[in-house]
């Protein structure tokens, strides 16, 4: 008989989204009239930036001659946009991260999961807690774990709580661990990561030798200026982290696809006793496993570091930010204590007295018909919390308060 990957089968039952949908439709066939305000998944809404558009327009006209139609891109993407990433990203910020080191992909979700096929099985990994869910569930479908307990932590994974008792800071663990996902600034909890702390995490990864995997998804909402946009601002990091970026938050490429991941020359890691470096290995699987993104979303890519493309998504941002703030502002008079939403897209709730995230997140839909996302679908530390995404219209978003705060 046909064998299947039952590591699959450990991988927990009304996975979070899922199960927001199925009580979403539930009280929608209970109340078909009513107007449901969403702030709960992490997509954007707002269109996409003409200049990128205006560059696509062009790519596809040029796919349409003869000199200017391109089959087969390189896998690891087109050296422009590499160049363009390398010298607007980390070089013009004192990072010395080459072209070749970046790695052009279809999304930084993939790139985060794909990453485990370089990595070997008997590594002891550490995330922290609340999650990015994608990081643990590919590490329970590749075999990484063990099973999972009633509050959602997987045996064989090492879970670092972050939460309002360690003013939202992974502490840095005594053991050692050979991997450690790190994501800031934070989804879901909207925390940030100052340079002290990723100095220390760095120090650590390097005593260690351990690699960091760091998840820079919303670099471009910082808006205090002495938070690192890059794990590579900190020295010797290069050593021992892999970065993770995508054009999903700050473009709005969530449906267009376009991300990178940085693989430093310098990173090594043991094939038993023999060393090898990371990037080989990289190149090789992209290489045989992935085709690379378009030639024209590159292009619309390119378009985010041109003059106007900067404008752009500057005003994105600075848009979404602006709903964060409505969100923090109404919440906080409101009375309820309001993490994150400043250097991030999202606002991280404490539930009311002793109300549990789900118990909140049904109260909010029945009472005030909006949506969030309970923060213990993040993991076992995220109870109690809830998140709201600054991701909607104005409009959506200010109505959606003031129903809350009536509520
Ligand atoms: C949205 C998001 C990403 C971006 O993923 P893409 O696959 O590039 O769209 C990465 N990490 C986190 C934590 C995110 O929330």
């Amino acid at each position: 008989m046909l064998q299947v990957n039952a590591d699959y089968l450990k991988l927990k039952a009304g996975y979070l989204f899922p199960e927001i949908s199925r009580r979403i439709k539930d009280f929608k066939s209970k109340n078909p009239e009513s107007d449901l305000i969403r702030l709960g998944i992490g997509d954007v809404t707002e269109p996409l930036p003409l200049a990128c558009r205006q560059a696509m327009k062009m790519a596809i006209d040029e796919m349409g001659t003869k000199d200017g139609f391109r089959g087969y891109g390189p896998e690891q993407g087109y050296q422009w946009l590499r160049e363009c990433i390398s010298e607007n990203d980390y070089l013009s910020r004192g990072s010395e991260i080459s072209a070749d080191e970046i790695f052009i992909s279809d999304g930084s979700k993939c790139d985060s999961s794909n990453i485990l096929d370089i990595l070997g099985k008997g590594n002891k990994i550490a995330v922290t807690d609340p999650v990015y869910p994608v990081y643990v569930d590919t590490n329970v479908m590749t075999g990484r774990t063990g099973e999972v307990n009633a509050v959602g932590e997987y045996q064989g994974l090492s879970y670092i709580p972050i939460n309002s008792e360690n003013g939202f800071e992974a502490e840095i663990p005594k053991e050692k661990f050979d991997i450690i996902y790190l994501c800031f600034p934070n989804n879901p909890t909207g925390a940030v990561a100052t340079k002290d702390q990723l100095t220390s995490w760095v120090k650590y990864a390097k005593k260690n030798n351990s690699l960091i995997l760091f998840d820079a998804a919303y670099e471009a909402f910082i808006k205090d200026e002495s938070i690192p946009h890059s794990i590579y601002e900190i020295e010797g990091a290069k050593d021992c982290a892999i970065e993770f970026r995508s054009f999903s938050k700050n473009a709005g490429f969530t449906g267009t696809r376009c991300a990178f991941t940085v693989i430093p020359k310098s990173l090594k890691g043991n094939a038993g006793s023999e060393e090898v470096d990371l990037w080989s290995l990289w190149n090789r699987r992209q290489s045989t496993k992935f085709n690379g993104v378009s030639y024209i979303v590159q292009r619309g890519a390119e378009a985010v570091y041109s003059k106007e493309g900067q404008q752009q998504i500057n005003r994105l941002v600075s848009f979404y930010m602006d709903n964060a703030q409505i969100i923090k502002k109404h919440l906080t008079s409101a009375g309820f204590e309001v993490f994150g939403a400043i250097n991030a897209p999202y606002a991280w709730i404490k539930t009311p007295e002793t109300m549990s995230s789900w118990d909140f997140f049904d109260f909010l839909l029945e009472n005030a018909n909006v949506v969030g996302t309970p923060g213990s679908g993040f993991g076992a530390a995220g109870e109690g919390y809830f998140r709201l995404s600054a991701f909607n219209t104005r409009e959506n978003v200010e109505k959606a308060m003031q129903r809350i705060v009536k509520s």
